[in-house]
């Protein structure tokens, strides 16, 4: 369980995130969906350590990882990142990219590792095979099997899609969900799209100018929006 606790952030004189509380639960996949500029990638960097937030605190399983009585670096937060476009190392063997995130463990131990992460992804086979060799949506799984390795009390994944041809998304969205389920990983998807919100998340945070405008299953937003603003997100959707 991952807890928001009034985060405050400026850039500058900019005011982008205004007091967001939020919580991921246990084994859920939490959606975080906004609009271009709305402060979702700002909070997952915080979360990653990646940036200091002006004010508030986060807290992972009852550890406060990050405010008044502690300040973790990222490699000790137990929390896992999946960029967008994958950031796999063109020169390292699959098993060996996937290895990266196991830097605490002997080569063996680690490689061995590896293998059990590429196995629940189904890419056992393809360790020993480099990252051009792989198609879109197998070089998302590996992405996928490198941040869950180190088994992350919580993975955020920014954008994890955008990279993938749309013909690939639908099929890749879904194996995602069934590793992440497989793997009861608690995980935060930040996406600007609400179809995808609601394909994917247990339960969706909407953030709007650096607010949380409304937090809920998607039928909840879907039928039950809290505003206009939220009304209109989902309005182009049928
Ligand atoms: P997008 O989907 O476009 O990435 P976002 O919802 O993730 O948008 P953020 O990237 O978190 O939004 O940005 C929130 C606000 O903070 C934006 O107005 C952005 O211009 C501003 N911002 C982001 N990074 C910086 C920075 N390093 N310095 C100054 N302003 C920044």
């Amino acid at each position: 369980r991952l807890t928001f606790a009034d985060i405050h952030h400026h850039y500058g004189a900019r005011h982008v995130l205004k007091g967001v509380s939020l919580t991921a639960e246990p084994g859920e996949v939490l959606c975080l969906l906004g609009p271009s500029g709305s402060g979702k990638t700002t909070l997952l960097r915080i979360a990653a350590g990646i940036e200091r937030q002006s004010s508030g605190r986060l807290v992972l399983n009852d550890r406060e990882i990050s405010g008044d009585e502690a300040d973790l670096p990222p490699e000790q937060r137990g929390i896992g990142l999946m960029f967008q476009d994958f950031a796999l190392f063109p020169h390292l063997t699959i098993v060996d990219n996937v290895r990266f995130g196991l830097t605490q463990l002997s080569r063996r131990a680690g490689r061995e590792e590896a293998m059990v992460a590429l196995d629940r992804v189904g890419l056992a086979h393809h360790g020993m095979s480099y990252p051009h060799l792989l198609s879109g949506g197998e070089q998302q799984r590996v992405a996928l099997a490198r941040a869950l390795a180190p088994r992350p009390g919580v993975l955020l994944m920014d954008e994890p899609f955008s990279g993938l041809d749309s013909r690939l998304k639908d099929s890749v969205r879904a194996q995602t969900l069934a590793i992440l389920r497989e793997a009861r990983a608690t995980a935060i998807v930040v996406t600007h799209d609400a179809e995808e919100a609601m394909r994917m998340g247990d339960r969706i945070a909407l953030l709007g100018g650096g607010e949380l405008i409304q937090t809920g299953t998607a039928e909840d937003l879907y039928h039950r929006p809290a505003n206009l603003f939220a009304a209109a997100f989902f309005s182009e959707l049928n």
